[in-house]
């Protein structure tokens, strides 16, 4: 089977332009002994909005790859896929997330539930999950419960799975559940109910990317209750461990992360719970590197300090529309925006200062830094124009983008990777 390695980082690149500046991040870890295997990653959605193609991905990542003589892993991830959108993502991916976050709670028929639960007799009951200090205790109608609310999605996802190994045969991609695009989180009992269901439907599950509790807000720092979160994905860890060996999942499989760029406050939890018991980490990140690109625009200064001037303006007044796909994973107070004439006047530095995320700056500002996170259509309508200019902005751009991924985010989140590591 192809195995993703213990820790890895899905690697978001909207216009396809920084897959160099991204895997010279890897690259300075590796060099320091920390191996993460990146995954380029994209979903329809995206690929939707900016008018590319799976295809795309792949050569930028071969080019980065060819360029900075990369032999290590590295994998592309078709991204939140349903059965209505995988197939053209087929031939240029080794990576799928299945995506069954839509399916949770439409209801499975009777009788399969039924069997369900008889099937798993372990899972009603006081169920001992080695690292969780007290057993969790579940009934069987719990189980019917959890059975009814996620059969039918998981269900799903063995269709789509089996899509995929029909077209390209066993053993030549990773497959990744993700259900994190829905209302509720789940909780450890759920994940474990999940895991025996979808080990049910013979997917050899290598991440999963359950809903954590807490607001995973695109670009800016997670809000919720750190402690709790603590907790919980500690008691996930647990349950993965159980599953493994409970239903002969994969062993390697682990937790995935997403929206998890830029999640700044869990992280030293996550990395404390990886440092104790040793547990792989895939995290996704996406629009994290687009902002650089506009960070490095700005700090060019002249035509791409107007640019990122004008992106913003524009944004500004397209906010409803840019919003509206994003809405449960984004908080933007209109009231800190700052009106696009008072922006026209800033400097390359007052505008990076802005957007740059150091919660520590008083001039950071979490609502323009969400409000262009969506607003990356806006620069893919200017087409070629933005294209260039990134091209032509490359030093800044990508001193911001390596340095983004591998001191906020890699050097913050895995064990080993302390920044003494790195000096
Ligand atoms: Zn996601």
């Amino acid at each position: 089977m192809l195995t993703l390695g213990r820790y890895s980082v899905g690697a978001g690149d909207r216009f396809a332009q920084q897959a160099e500046a991204q895997l010279q991040a890897f690259v300075l870890a590796a060099e320091k002994g920390i191996d993460i295997t990146p995954v380029w990653n994209k979903s329809n959605r995206e690929h939707l909005i900016v008018g590319s193609e799976p295809s795309n991905v792949i050569a930028a990542a071969e080019t980065a790859v060819k360029k900075l003589k990369w032999n290590k892993s590295w994998h592309v991830d078709a991204d939140h896929i349903r059965l209505e959108t995988v197939d053209w993502f087929i031939p240029h991916s080794d990576f799928f997330t299945i995506d069954v976050a839509d399916s949770i709670g439409k209801p499975a028929p009777a009788a399969d539930v039924m069997a369900f639960v008889d099937c798993h007799p372990e899972l009603a009951g006081h169920v001992v999950v080695p690292g969780i200090a007290e057993s969790l205790k579940t009934s069987r109608a719990d189980v019917e419960n959890i059975g009814s609310k996620y059969l039918f999605a998981v269900r799903e996802a063995g269709n789509i799975y089996r899509r995929i190994l029909n077209a390209r045969g066993e053993s030549n991609f990773i497959t990744e559940v993700s259900m994190d695009e829905t209302d509720s989180p789940q909780t450890p009992v759920e994940l474990l109910v999940i895991l025996a269901a979808l080990a049910d439907e013979k997917i050899p599950l290598q991440t999963v990317a359950p809903k954590f509790t807490g607001r995973f807000n695109k670009g800016v720092d997670y809000a919720g209750d750190v402690t709790r979160f603590e907790r919980e994905f500690n008691d996930d860890l647990a349950v993965i461990r159980f599953a493994v060996k409970q239903y002969g999942l994969p062993d390697n499989l682990k937790l995935s992360v997403h929206s998890g760029s830029d999640k700044f406050s869990i992280y030293a939890p996550i990395r404390r719970a990886l440092q104790k018991t040793g547990a792989g980490l895939h995290l996704k990140t996406a629009g994290t590197t687009w902002l650089e690109e506009i960070i490095g625009l700005a700090e060019a200064g002249g035509e791409g300090l107007g640019l990122a001037k004008e992106i913003y303006a524009e944004a500004l007044v397209n906010m409803e529309d840019l919003c509206a796909p994003y809405a449960a994973v984004i908080d933007i107070d209109p009231g800190k925006l700052p009106p696009a004439d008072v922006v026209a006047q800033w400097s390359a530095a007052q505008f990076a200062a802005a957007l740059r995320h150091d919660p520590q700056r008083r001039d950071f500002n979490p609502s323009l830094r969400q409000l262009l996170h969506v607003g990356y259509k806006v620069a893919a309508e200017k087409g070629e124009r933005y294209l260039a200019l990134v091209r032509a902005c490359d030093r800044t751009i990508a001193r911001n983008v390596t340095g983004n991924l591998l001191e906020r985010h890699i050097k913050a989140l895995f064990p080993g990777a302390a920044s003494e590591a790195y000096e």
